[in-house]
């Protein structure tokens, strides 16, 4: 069986304890790799290897990390089809959305702050004619970041190529349940001729190898995305140690849509604002607020196309929903279809788990689920489900709909449909959220300020708020 192994100071090793953790494939319910349980000694390890390699790194000019990232981002894409078949296997996600979304993103994440820190200044403030103050944006020395299974090589480069080459020296830690393509990425870094140190990634469970790198004394920084709960332990054990922290957190978003939208295009949108990846990505749309004199309309058009969605295997080039990340999280989506039962909701489609045949028959499948006749406030429509799960609810008023929409505890994005552009104006600057799509959804652009209010997190990532994050400002004063 393979054996993932941490990457410390330029090489492939082994945890030092030995001990490793069952990695499985989730189209299969099949344990396929072995993942290195690592414990305070390999974050130690790793973290001297940082500070041994940053003094050096952090004086390296923005053309030789330009080369380096420009590099790595080739041969991601060179790599495309084995990284975009281990991140199916590895998370259960069709193997298509890896090939145009995710392993693509890895690549352009590299390229993208390799040119920003090119273009990245600071701030100069004359006083008069006597003093001259000028900010010095510094790299903040080692640092740590930790990200999540939904989309594995995209969050985890999302993090890592603005910490680097801001000048950094970095800790990391991928997901547990979803480990392979960050180990990958270790021997592309290495081929790519990244100094030894400079990153180091480090597998294994969160209590454990995360909370070594979240409590170390001498890593100063924390980028995290991830659950709401955890952000707000790391928050706990960060926050005493006065650790700059950047939250990514949980969201539960909502779908607002008026009877003046373009209608085809929305639908179109909202099937996969909802269900792509699962509906496993932190900015799908789980609430939808539909006017009420186009409510039936939706109702039907909607449910008709999601009834017809596929179940698949993951692996097949023409499936569009694949398989759930793991069997706790499939058991949790599983227990908020009950609850909405339970709350008085009706299933209008899906609802269950999908018995799979052959070599995929102990899978994780759940049919893409749509749930109607839930109020706004019950907890199907406060909590987080984080998969295909999704209520539809009738509203008459831009108050009413902001009312319900802004009732839950997260703030991460939103999408409105309407083609009114006072309304749309008027809506996005009273919706509670760091993101709005008008008309769209999931259009990215890496220049833009992204993260979420409320519970959804604190701090932005994105284009030079992410390299303001990674560096330190100093203000100099000069007597002229
Ligand atoms: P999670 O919080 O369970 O785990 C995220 C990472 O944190 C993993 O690497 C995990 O090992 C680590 N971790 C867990 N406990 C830890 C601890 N005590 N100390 C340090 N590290 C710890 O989240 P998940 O289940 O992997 O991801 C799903 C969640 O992520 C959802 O809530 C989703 O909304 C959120 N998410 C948010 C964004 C965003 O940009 N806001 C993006 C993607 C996912």
């Amino acid at each position: 069986m393979q054996k993932i192994s941490n990457y410390i100071n330029g090489q492939l090793v082994e945890p030092i304890g030995q001990s490793y953790l069952d990695n499985y494939n989730p189209a299969t319910g099949n344990v396929y790799s072995l993942i290195p349980d690592s414990d305070e000694r390999d974050v130690e390890l790793a973290y001297k290897a940082a500070a041994a390699a940053y003094p050096a790194w952090s004086l390296t000019s923005a053309e030789v990390k330009f080369k380096i990232f420009m590099k790595i981002a080739e041969l991601i894409e060179q790599n495309l089809e084995q990284l975009a078949a281990a991140e199916s296997i590895d998370n259960g996600k069709p193997i298509s959305l890896a090939r145009v979304m995710d392993i693509p993103r890895a690549a352009s994440n590299f390229q993208f702050y390799a040119q920003a820190i090119t273009q990245f200044s600071s701030e100069s403030h004359q006083m008069e004619q006597s003093f001259l103050n000028y900010t010095l944006r510094q790299p903040i020395g080692v640092v740590g970041c930790i990200s999540p299974w939904n989309l594995p090589l995209y969050l985890f480069t999302w993090k890592i190529a603005p910490a680097l080459v801001a000048g950094n020296c970095v800790v990391a830690k991928p997901s547990e349940v979803t480990p392979m393509t960050a180990f990958l990425l270790s021997s592309i870094c290495i081929e790519a001729g990244l100094p030894a140190g400079v990153l180091n990634i480090v597998h294994g469970n969160g209590p454990k190898t995360g909370m070594s790198i979240v409590s170390h004394p001498h890593i100063h920084a924390i980028s995290f995305t991830g659950g709401t709960r955890t952000g707000a332990e790391i928050a706990r054990v960060a926050a005493p140690m006065f650790k700059k922290l950047s939250l990514e957190l949980g969201g539960k978003n909502p779908n607002i849509i008026f009877a003046d939208c373009d209608f085809d295009e929305m639908i179109a949108t909202t099937v996969r604002s909802s269900f792509a990846n699962q509906g496993q990505i932190c900015l799908c749309g789980s609430r939808i607020f539909v006017e009420r004199n186009i409510y039936d309309k939706f109702k039907t058009a909607f449910v008709d196309k999601v009834a017809k969605m596929k179940v698949g295997n993951p692996l097949d080039e023409s499936t569009k929903m694949g398989a759930i990340v793991s069997q706790l999280h499939f058991e949790k989506v599983l227990s908020y279809i009950e609850l909405a039962k339970e709350e008085g909701g009706k299933i209008l489609c899906g609802g269950e788990a999908v018995q799979m045949e052959g070599d995929l028959k102990n899978g994780w499948y759940i049919s893409p689920t749509v749930i109607e006749g839930l109020s706004y406030d019950c907890r199907t429509n406060q909590e987080e489900i984080f998969g295909p799960v999704v209520t539809i609810m009738p509203f008459d008023t831009e108050e009413e709909v902001l009312k319900m929409a802004n009732s839950v505890m997260y703030g991460l994005s939103s999408s409105l449909w309407t083609l009114d552009l006072k309304r749309a104006h008027r809506m996005a600057s009273l919706i509670q959220a760091g993101i709005v799509w008008i008309n769209c959804w999931l259009v990215r652009d890496l220049r833009t300020p992204f993260g979420g209010i409320k519970n959804s997190g604190v701090g932005r990532e994105g284009g030079f708020e992410a390299l303001r994050f990674f560096t330190e400002p100093k203000n100099v004063c000069l007597k002229l």
